[in-house]
């Protein structure tokens, strides 16, 4: 058995980012300013946007694309269950209804249950990218143009991927006149991080502004403009904004791990192909679904058990990979479920029923750059060890 515990995942900080914090330290400017307005340039390039505007969260990202889109109180915005709370929240956070709808065998939003799920006061749907593979975004923009909504991507597991050969976040990828933002997370376990903090992105010059406006305040000037400008005092408010803006200290982590993220992308992926020759010919374990037109960036290796060949379910399972030093996870419970939403808005077991059993099967095994091939095969032999002891019927 493996000597030392395995996370689940950890974060790559190097020397190029500690330095960078430092110089944010001593320069006397903490606050949103060049460093962040540096990630955001070098963001949005990296994704093929015209506007990219830094956040401290992946939440305040989706937050402030509704906001800006007018969505509110009597609107309704579809949402997967099967995802953090926090897509979610934004949307009640607004006064608006998150109309939860279930997902495919991929984990993905479904594109069926999103289009039945389209009413008179739906305004937008918030695809989730889960796990890092994009979902059928194809599908889901013509949807959304047909029925004239907006579409928020929840792309917090899934920078750096591409979809059709773009990456998510490229204004190429929207048909003309849709309405479209794309929001990242940059929380210290997502596949680049700042510690704290996030991304949106958009082509949309308009919705732009808006985003900028309320990302601090709904003042006209950010700080950095104001002591750059004529007049260092004056600003004026042009809406009850939110106080949602990067720090240049998160900045100053996040322009390193931008250049790095192709390397990191690249061992992710090496580890991933790496677990699905170990894990190929284990019948009780289920690899998760490729969609050959995208790129997978593995925010997440999720697998799911065959329960009708284990004598344990996946909350036993789980127990036994970290009896045996192992780390793992479970993404997501759905939103549904929790008493809130069943509360609030009357959901019950039972209403999404894909979600359901999916929930019941998954566990995200350790993923993260760092992790060596030894790591890898330290995960592998516990899953065989706990496959081969709890198997059914013995
Ligand atoms: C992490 C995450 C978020 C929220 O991002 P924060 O930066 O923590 O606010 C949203 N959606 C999904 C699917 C996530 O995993």
């Amino acid at each position: 058995m493996r000597a030392t515990f395995l996370p689940f995942s950890l974060p790559s900080i190097g020397d190029e980012e500690i330095a960078e914090v430092a110089e944010t330290l001593r320069s006397g400017w903490l606050t949103t300013g060049p460093r962040t307005k540096r990630l955001e340039e070098a963001f949005a390039a990296y994704v093929g946007a015209r506007h990219a505007i830094a956040t401290n969260s992946g939440t305040g990202a989706m937050h402030i694309a509704l906001t800006a889109l007018g969505i509110g109180a009597g609107d309704e915005v579809i949402v997967p269950t099967f995802t953090f709370c926090s897509t979610a929240h934004v949307v009640t956070q607004t006064g608006a209804r998150p109309v939860l709808v279930d997902v495919g065998e991929d984990f993905a939003i479904d594109p069926g249950a999103v289009e039945r799920a389209v009413t008179p006061r739906t305004k937008a749907i918030m695809p989730v990218h889960y796990g890092g593979q994009p979902c059928d975004l194809e599908c889901l923009y013509e949807t959304a143009l047909r029925h004239g909504l907006a579409i928020i991507e929840d792309a917090a597991h899934s920078v750096a991927a591409s979809y059709h050969g773009l990456r998510l976040g490229s204004d190429r990828l929207a048909p003309e006149g849709l309405q479209r933002v794309t929001a990242f997370s940059f929380y210290a376990n997502k596949n680049m991080t700042t510690g704290e903090g996030g991304m949106v992105t958009t082509g949309d010059d308009e919705l732009a502004r808006r985003m900028r406006l309320l990302v601090l305040h709904g003042m006209s000037h950010d700080g950095w403009d104001r002591k750059e400008g004529r007049s260092a005092w004056y600003y004026e408010v042009l809406a009850a904004g939110f106080k949602y803006n990067m720090s240049d200290i998160q900045a100053a982590i996040g322009i390193h791990q931008l250049e790095k993220l192709e390397g990191f992308t690249a061992q992710r992926q090496r580890l991933a192909a790496r677990y699905d020759d170990a894990l190929r010919d284990l019948p009780a374990v289920v690899l998760p679904v490729r969609h050959p037109d995208r790129t997978h960036v593995y925010h997440l290796y999720v697998v799911r058990l065959d329960l009708e060949r284990l004598s344990i379910d996946r909350g036993t399972f789980v127990e036994e990979l970290r009896r045996r030093n192992i780390g793992s996870s479970v993404h997501f419970i759905p939103v549904h479920l929790h008493p809130y939403y069943r509360e609030e808005f009357g959901y019950r077991p039972g209403d999404l029923p894909v979600a359901e059993r999916i929930y019941r099967q998954v566990v995200s095994l350790p993923m993260f750059p760092r992790m060596s091939a030894d790591d890898l095969h330290d995960v592998v032999s516990a899953i065989r060890e706990v496959v081969e002891s709890f198997r059914a019927g013995a």
